[in-house]
C-alpha cells in the first residue's frame, strides 16, 4: 500500500494530509457541507438519558459532555453554527467509538453515524496540536499496514525473549516518559512463529460455500493463530476458503473510525476489487472492529459511481465468523473441551453487528465447555481500536475494570473476537497479578473440532 507519495521527516506511503489541516479562520463553523452530521438524525435525540449509564466515558467522568447525549448537543451547536472549539473536539475523541449507546437508546438515534461524520470532520477542519498530530501519523502510517506492521515483530520478539521487557517494566519510568509507547510495550502479545496461509483452503466433504477471509492487519501480523484457526474451521463446515493473502491489505475499519474516510475509502475499493469477482458466496470477518467496518462499504463508497454498486454488493455478503457458522448449520464434529470459558462481547461484534447470541450458541454447543457471563457486558474494555493507545490512562481505567469483572466470573479461559480486546484485557489482567489464559472463539471451536487436548487453549 504504497500508492501516496513519501512526505518529508515521513515514512514513505504517510499520505499528505496525514499532519492534519491548516488552522480553520477564527469563528469559522464547525461543519463544511461534506458530510456533516445530519441534523434529523441529531434531532432524534430526546435527551432522555438512557444511554449513559452504558457510556464508558460517562462512566468514568460523570461529565455531561462525554456522554452519548452530550456530544449529540455539541454536534447540535456546530451544525448551528459554533467553531470547532478545542474542547469540542476532545469531548469528540474521547468518545471510544463502542456503539453500546445505540444498542440502549429507545429512540432508535443513529449515534454510530453521527460521530462517524463529525469525526472526519474534525480530521480535515481541526489542526491538532504538533505533538497529537505527531502521535497520529505514526500511529496511522504504521497500524493499517501490515506489511510493515510485519517488520516489527523479529525486534518485538528479540525484545520480549531477552528480557529488556520485564528490565523497563521494573523501572517504571516508561508510563511517565512515554505513556503511549508504554500502553503499546503492555498490550504487545507474546510474539509466536508467524504463519503464512495459502491462496486457498479447500473444504472438508461436499463443498457447501465458497467464502473469502478476511486476514487484516493486527490479526495477521500478532495473531496468525487465529487466522489459521478460522481457516480451519471453515474448512470443517465445507467451505472453501479464498484467502488470496498478497492481494490484501488493511479493510479500512481503523481509518474510518477515526474519521479519515479517504484512507478508508482507498482501502475498501482496493479490498473489494481484490474479491468482487472472486465468485465467493460470503466474505468472512474474525475480528469485530473489521467486520463492523465491512458492512458499512456500500455507505463509505456511495458517492463514487465506479464502487457504488459492487461495494453495496460486497458488503451484503460480509459475514462475522460466529454468524456465518450459525447460518449455516454445523456439519463437523465437536469434541469435548472441559474448560470453563468467560465470553466477552466485543463492541463491534455486539453493539454494532448486534451478533451476541451466535458466539453462545457456538460455544454452548461444544461438549463439558462451561459458559460464563461477565457483569456490565455492555461496558467497553477499553481497547477500541488505537483508542488505548491514544488515550493510555483512561483505557487503563477500563482495561481494569473488565479484568477485574472476567476474573470474577472464576473461568479458566476468556474467549473474545478481537485482537484489540484480547491484548486490552489481557495486559489489564496481568496488572492485577492475575492468570487467565485468552483464545478467539476460532480457537476454541477449531480445538474442539479437531479433539485437541484443552491445555492448547490454556498454555
Ligand atoms: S460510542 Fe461509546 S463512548 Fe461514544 S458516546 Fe456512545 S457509548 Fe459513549
Ligand atoms: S441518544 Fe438515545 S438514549 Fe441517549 S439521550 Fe438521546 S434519545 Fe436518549
Amino acid at each position: 500500500m504504497s500508492d501516496v507519495p513519501a512526505q518529508r521527516g515521513l515514512p514513505h506511503g504517510v499520505p499528505r494530509d496525514v499532519l492534519g489541516p491548516v488552522a480553520p479562520a477564527p469563528g469559522e463553523a464547525a461543519f463544511d457541507d461534506d458530510h456533516p452530521p445530519r441534523r434529523d438524525l441529531v434531532d432524534d435525540c430526546v435527551h432522555c438519558g438512557f444511554c449513559l449509564p452504558t457510556c464508558p466515558t460517562y462512566v468514568l467522568w460523570g461529565e455531561e459532555m462525554d456522554s452519548p447525549r452530550g456530544r449529540i448537543h455539541l454536534m447540535k451547536q456546530g451544525l448551528d453554527g459554533e467553531p470547532l472549539t478545542p474542547s469540542m473536539v476532545a469531548h469528540v475523541d474521547r468518545c471510544l467509538g463502542c456503539m453500546a449507546c445505540v444498542t440502549a437508546c429507545p429512540s432508535g438515534v443513529r449515534y454510530d453515524r453521527l460521530i462517524e461524520d463529525t469525526r472526519q470532520q474534525v480530521e480535515r477542519r481541526h489542526r491538532r496540536p504538533r505533538r497529537e498530530r505527531v502521535l497520529r501519523a505514526a500511529v496511522f502510517a504504521l497500524f493499517p499496514y501490515p506489511r510493515r506492521l510485519r517488520l516489527l515483530r523479529g525486534p518485538l520478539r528479540a525484545y520480549q525473549a531477552s528480557g529488556l521487557r520485564r528490565l523497563v517494566g521494573r523501572t517504571g519510568l516508561l508510563p511517565r516518559l512515554a505513556p503511549q509507547l508504554a500502553a503499546l510495550d503492555s498490550l504487545a502479545p507474546r510474539i509466536g512463529a508467524a504463519g503464512r496461509l495459502p491462496e486457498r483452503i479447500a473444504a472438508r466433504g461436499p463443498r457447501r460455500a465458497t467464502v473469502g477471509m478476511l486476514t487484516g492487519c493486527v490479526q495477521h501480523t500478532f495473531f496468525p493463530e487465529v487466522n489459521a484457526a478460522t481457516a480451519r474451521v471453515l474448512a470443517a463446515e465445507g467451505c472453501d476458503v479464498l484467502i488470496l493473502p498478497e492481494r490484501q491489505g488493511c479493510c479500512g475499519a481503523l481509518s474510518v473510525h477515526n474519521g479519515r474516510r479517504a484512507e478508508a475509502q482507498r482501502f475498501a475499493r482496493a479490498l473489494v476489487d481484490a474479491f468482487d469477482s472472486a465468485g465467493i458466496d460470503y466474505f468472512v470477518v474474525n475480528a469485530a472492529g473489521c467486520g463492523s467496518a465491512l458492512k458499512e462499504y456500500g455507505e463509505l463508497l456511495a458517492d463514487d459511481p465506479a464502487y457504488a454498486e459492487r461495494a453495496a454488493s460486497f458488503a451484503g455478503a460480509v459475514r462475522d465468523l460466529c454468524e456465518l457458522l450459525v447460518e449455516l448449520g454445523s456439519v463437523a464434529p465437536r469434541h469435548p473441551l472441559p474448560v470453563t470459558v468467560a465470553y466477552h462481547d466485543a463492541c463491534h461484534l455486539a453493539h454494532a453487528q448486534g451478533v451476541r447470541a451466535q458466539p453462545r450458541e457456538l460455544l454452548r454447543a461444544v461438549p463439558r465447555l462451561a459458559l460464563r457471563e461477565i457483569a456490565d457486558p455492555e461496558i467497553c474494555c477499553g481497547s477500541a481500536g488505537v483508542w488505548n493507545v491514544l488515550n493510555p490512562e483512561p483505557a487503563g481505567q477500563l482495561g481494569e475494570r473488565k479484568a477485574h469483572d472476567v476474573l470474577a466470573t472464576g473461568a479458566e479461559l476468556l474467549v473474545t473476537a478481537n485482537p484489540g480486546c484480547l491484548m486490552q484485557i489481557a495486559a489489564a489482567v496481568r496488572r492485577q497479578g492475575g492468570d487467565l489464559a485468552v483464545a478467539h472463539t476460532a480457537q476454541v471451536l477449531d480445538a474442539s473440532i479437531r479433539a485437541r487436548p484443552v491445555d492448547d487453549l490454556l498454555r
